[in-house]
């Protein structure tokens, strides 16, 4: 990528786990979903979800994480989901994180809180989120809007 990965991506391993496709609802073309699981030092930090229009990089796409509390002793409120806009600036990859209560992971019943962008925006919490969606970014579950920035 032209812009600089957030420090600390490679601490965080990514799991794919499945895709879905669909179609646009604005112009029909084929839409890709997919998720997995987030593990840094094989525990378990999260479950992510990337969502984009192949071959419309002019769409966008948007990134979906549920972070927080796993394993038997947690529960939905030990979880919250963040929401994050994927786009090309001027070739470069930009994220931004937008509120997710807009976000279908907002109703997953995983999540006890949807973070909006004010939450996350300035805490600690918001250099792990660009970690972990840059290394996202990299894994597999993205080739293709790595393709993107080659437009
Ligand atoms: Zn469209």
């Amino acid at each position: 990528m032209s812009a600089d990965p957030s420090p600390g991506w490679r601490e965080f391993q990514i799991e794919e786990a499945g895709s879905t496709g669909g179609h646009c609802e604005c112009c029909g073309t084929t839409t890709k979903r997919v998720w997995g699981f987030v593990r840094r030092n094989a525990e378990p930090v999260g479950a992510y979800f990337v969502a984009w229009t192949q071959g419309k990089p002019d769409h966008g796409a948007k990134f979906d994480l549920i972070l927080g509390k796993w394993g038997d002793a947690a529960i939905k409120d030990d979880r919250y989901a963040v929401a994050l806009d994927y786009r090309l600036i001027e070739g470069t990859p930009q994220f931004m994180v937008v509120d997710a209560l807009n976000r279908a992971t907002s109703g997953s019943p995983l999540v006890g809180t949807a973070l909006k962008r004010t939450d996350v925006i300035g805490t600690p919490l918001a250099t792990q989120v660009f970690a972990i969606v840059d290394a996202v970014y990299m894994s597999d579950s993205a080739g293709e809007l790595r393709q993107w920035n080659e437009y």
